[in-house]
């Protein structure tokens, strides 16, 4: 670590590995990182010699959370709950408080987060800022649709404070705004009761898409949570093949939250040959064999169903030295059981899939955001172990099909989408950008916008 050049306020140090989730690159950066609101007009005024960029945990796998040519706001610091009304669930914190903190108070008082994505080590700001989602999209739409009331920080020192009805449009464009319409100092989130901190999850084994589809179908109705592992690296009679998985709250009184402590560690990057093919295909064969033995109803508490991954900290580096890419694309209803299909064959053939894969509907509810990415359809995540060349031409050839079936990327996993692809997932960008604040951007922002 070094101290700021002479262009930068001396609250900036330029610290060497600042990486995101995905581990592909590895810049220096100038960081900040305030303790309290007072200090983030300092940071966010002196603006003018180079940009700046809010970020949370940095959860987020690409460059939408990195600002390599500017400065980054780190605002874990700025962590604390502010308010709590326990008869309606509405919580405000400060925007670099995590959702396992918030949990943490909410589940044993019997509340929930509305909606959850796939960790609990995410900011409620970077949460926010990505619009993001959980296995209850078609119950309950995005993150964003649970959100009251913003308090945005602008580079020319105005605090503004938002909602869906006091300046909704920059509201709507703070919302999934990818941190470029200021910073977020806090929010007001309205939380889900429960009764209970288990669930009664069953999972069910399918052999086909076919068989997908139809558990889709049935399951939208009757259960809240919802999502598919699928198998991205078996063809022949195994192709398209899966795990489904299905939930609802109990009501059991047994409300005892998750524990953090109980996670265990990755000491060092894994060796390449974990991540061969036949070695994924090996693992993908023993996982699906062993959940059809486990088949059927079990109880399960919050953490360990919503956030498997959060019980093996540093999970990413099994990818070993050279990182991850996840691609994650949303198909409309429409086009979606052809395209799935497409991409499926494309991404076997290609045999560079991992074991993480998942295959998820999106329900009708719309996201407030003007580039929020969750919209009606069918989303499909998965992580490439990054192979130079070879994956990113993968990669190109899967926008193809995402475009021609006009589906959609998203933000928060991408690290190379092009402008033109940008343009095309987010029809909405030409009124995003009247509101974008002129100090901020990314990594992200100035790879789509040249
Ligand atoms: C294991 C895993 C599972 C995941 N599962 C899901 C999932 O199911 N659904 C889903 O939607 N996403 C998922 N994600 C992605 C993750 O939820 C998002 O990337 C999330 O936005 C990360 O939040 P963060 O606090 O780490 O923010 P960062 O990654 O640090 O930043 C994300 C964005 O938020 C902005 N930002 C952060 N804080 C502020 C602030 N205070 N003011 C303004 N802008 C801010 C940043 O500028 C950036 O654009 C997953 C990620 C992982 C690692």
């Amino acid at each position: 670590m070094t101290k700021g050049s002479n262009s930068m306020s001396s609250d900036f140090a330029k610290r060497d590995g600042v990486r995101s989730w995905g581990r592909t690159s590895n810049h220096s950066q100038h960081v900040a990182r305030p303790r309290f609101r007072d200090e983030l007009n300092g940071l966010i005024g002196d603006a003018e010699a180079s940009s700046r960029l809010a970020s949370g945990l940095r959860r987020s796998y690409g460059d939408s959370c990195l600002n390599s040519d500017g400065a980054l706001i780190d605002m874990r610091g700025l962590d604390r709950l502010i308010a709590f009304d326990d008869r309606t669930g509405t919580l405000c914190a400060e925007a670099g408080a995590s959702l396992s903190q918030i949990l943490a108070f909410s589940a044993p008082r019997g509340w929930f987060l509305p909606t959850t994505p796939g960790t609990r080590f995410v900011t409620l700001g970077g949460a926010v800022a990505n619009d993001v989602h959980g296995k209850n999209h078609h119950a309950a739409g995005s993150f964003g649709r649970h959100i009251e009331s913003i308090g945005l920080l602008r580079s020319d020192g105005a605090r503004r404070i938002l909602s869906p009805t006091a300046e909704p449009d920059l509201f709507a464009a703070t919302i999934g705004g990818l941190g470029l319409t200021g910073i977020i100092e806090w929010a007001e989130l309205r939380l889900e009761r429960i009764a209970s901190a288990y669930l009664d999850v069953e999972t069910i084994p399918y052999r086909c898409l076919a068989e997908f589809w139809a558990l889709a179908e049935q399951s939208a109705e009757n259960f809240e949570h919802t999502v598919a592992w699928i198998d991205c690296v078996s063809r022949g009679t195994k192709f398209g093949r899966g795990l489904f998985s299905r939930a609802n709250w109990r009501a059991d009184d047994a409300l005892d939250a998750h524990d953090d402590r109980t996670w265990k560690s990755i000491p060092c990057d894994a060796p390449v040959f974990l991540l061969d093919r036949l070695a994924i295909a090996g693992f993908n064969e023993l996982y699906y064999r062993k959940s059809c033995a486990r088949r059927g109803l079990r109880r399960q508490h919050y953490a360990s169903y919503f956030y498997p991954l959060d019980a093996l900290r540093g999970w990413n580096r099994l990818y070993g030295r050279r990182g991850m890419f996840q691609y994650q694309c949303v198909i409309p209803r429409s086009e979606a059981r052809e395209a799935i299909a497409i991409l499926l064959d494309e991404i076997t053939r290609s045999g560079q899939a991992s074991f993480l894969a998942v295959l998820k509907t999106f329900g009708e509810l719309a996201s407030p955001g003007l580039l929020s990415f969750p919209r009606a359809g069918v989303t499909l995540a998965l992580d490439f172990p990054n192979r130079g060349m070879d994956t990113l031409r993968l990669m190109s050839r899967l926008d193809a099909i995402v475009e021609e079936a006009r589906g959609a990327l998203y933000p928060a996993k991408d690290g190379r989408m092009t402008g033109k692809m940008f343009r095309h997932s987010f029809p909405r960008w030409r009124e995003f950008v009247v509101h974008r604040d002129p100090a901020m951007s990314s990594d992200f922002w100035r790879r789509v916008s040249s």
